[in-house]
């Protein structure tokens, strides 16, 4: 029951997410969090924007597709914080559902 519940939540979450992000949500896809600073600034705003889910999009530089960098692809299913089995970003300042082919700037590997 409590895997059902918790199922129908992310799906609800990730329609969300998705919504907002096909609707032409601009987000800070770059400069990408190549340094510990970068990063570290991006995770203290993320921090301020709470619950906010469109800041923390925004903040994080979301997109429902593949970005590229440094020759890189960064999708989040090559992302350590991606949960395979749930679609889920585990980073404590995300925390929320995602697709595989989607992508942020915390991308890490
Ligand atoms: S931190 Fe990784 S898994 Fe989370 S949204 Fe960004 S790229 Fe995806």
């Amino acid at each position: 029951m409590a895997i059902a519940l918790e199922t129908t939540s992310d799906d609800q979450r990730r329609e969300e997410i998705r919504t907002l992000l096909a609707s032409g949500l601009e987000t800070e896809v770059f400069p990408r969090g190549d340094s510990h600073d970068e990063v570290q600034s991006i995770i203290a705003r993320l921090k301020q924007a709470g619950d906010d889910l469109k800041a923390k999009l925004v903040i994080a530089g979301f997109t429902d597709h593949t970005v590229e960098h440094g020759g890189i692809e960064q999708p989040c299913e090559t992302c350590m914080y991606y949960l395979v089995h749930r679609r889920y970003c585990e980073l404590p300042e995300l925390d929320c559902p995602v697709e595989p082919e989607w992508s942020c700037r915390l991308w890490r590997i």
